[in-house]
């Protein structure tokens, strides 16, 4: 950033009782600074965005959406969202400080993770995706990148750019509102995303976290997402183990193949946390996940031309949720 922009994003801070500190990344939109909030002598991630550079569907739609979202949701494996400044050219967000980083950078420096710790991040990532999704929330760009580090090395879940409200509470019933928004990285997202047909969200973010697994565990993405062609195949084939991930638990490789698979028998978050790999490392199953089972529900598409979701019930009733057209067929 040039000094003359540096200097009003800093005056601007001040103004708010912030003192800029030094530089931490850019983003597709924004440039993060580390702040000093004087009031509660603690530092701080700051988002700078400047308008002109965002496409206007991005600060009209997603940017309002993130910000009211990330404002509602409080968890101790969530980036934590503290406050937002608009001025005419730009928009400040306050965020809780990740002072160890990515995820990602750990992994492309140290390479895979070990069992240990692949348990203690898989698992807090579940319990911060447990706590989004109890709230009818999907995150939709899950990927290594997103998750931060605090100073305990606790995983902090950031980016809310593409979340939304999935689930609506209709006549007493939760239901699923599928998306048809292609969101997220190819490497992460399922293959049902990539296919273009309308897709359970609260699944889809569940893949993600199976690609997630896979790299931290491995310290190599599952599937190759340089041609999209081949990056279908080999998802619908499943994640692929080889002589040199011997040192992997069965169960973890497991776990793994219960996750990265068709939508249909895909693991739901209560049957990861009722998997043997998961039981003995997680001390607090949440004990909301028992509301949540009908967002992970298959579901069936009939062929029509406008198509009719139904969301199955565990207490055996169907409800349509929406007319949805689909856009290009399996
Ligand atoms: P983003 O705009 O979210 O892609 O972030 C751009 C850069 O800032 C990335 O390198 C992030 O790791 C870093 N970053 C974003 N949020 C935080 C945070 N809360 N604490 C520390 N670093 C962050």
């Amino acid at each position: 950033m040039a000094s003359s922009q540096a200097k009003v994003v800093s005056t601007i801070l001040e103004k708010h009782g912030y003192q800029l500190g030094r530089y931490l990344g850019k983003g597709a939109y924004a440039i993060v600074w580390e702040a000093y909030f004087k009031k509660w002598r603690t530092n701080v991630a700051v988002k700078v965005l400047l308008k002109e550079r965002a496409e206007a569907e991005f600060l009209s739609k997603f940017l309002p959406r993130e910000i009211q979202i990330w404002k509602s949701l409080k968890h101790p494996n969530l980036i934590n969202f503290y406050q937002s400044i608009e001025t005419t050219n730009r928009v400040y967000i306050m965020l809780e400080l990740a002072p160890r980083g990515e995820v990602m950078d750990i992994i492309r420096m140290k390479g895979a993770c070990d069992e240990k710790t692949t348990g203690k991040w898989f698992e807090q990532l579940c319990q911060g995706m447990a706590y989004i999704h109890s709230k009818g929330v999907v995150h939709r760009d899950l990927k290594l990148e997103n998750l931060l580090l605090d100073h305990n090395d606790n995983i902090k879940i950031s980016d809310f750019g593409f979340c939304k409200y999935a689930a609506a509470d209709i006549n007493n019933f939760k239901q699923v509102q599928l998306s048809e928004t292609y969101c997220g990285s190819y490497a992460y997202v399922p293959p049902e995303v990539l296919q273009g047909i309308p897709y359970n969200p609260f699944l889809s973010d569940v893949w993600s976290m199976g690609v997630i697994l896979y790299t931290m565990r491995t310290g190599k993405l599952p599937f190759d997402d340089s041609n999209l062609r081949r990056l279908l195949k080999q998802m619908i084939k499943g994640p692929i183990f080889t002589q040199k991930h011997k040192a992997i638990s069965i169960e973890c490789k497991d776990l793994i193949h219960c996750i990265l698979r068709g939508v249909s028998t895909r693991y739901s978050l209560h049957a990861i946390f009722d998997h043997p790999w998961m039981t003995h490392l997680v001390k607090n199953r949440p004990d909301y996940l028992q509301d949540m089972e009908v967002f992970y529900q298959p579901f069936n598409i009939t062929k029509s031309s406008q198509r009719l979701m139904t969301v199955q019930h565990s207490n055996g009733h169907e409800s349509f949720v929406k007319d949805i057209p689909i856009k290009s067929w399996g």
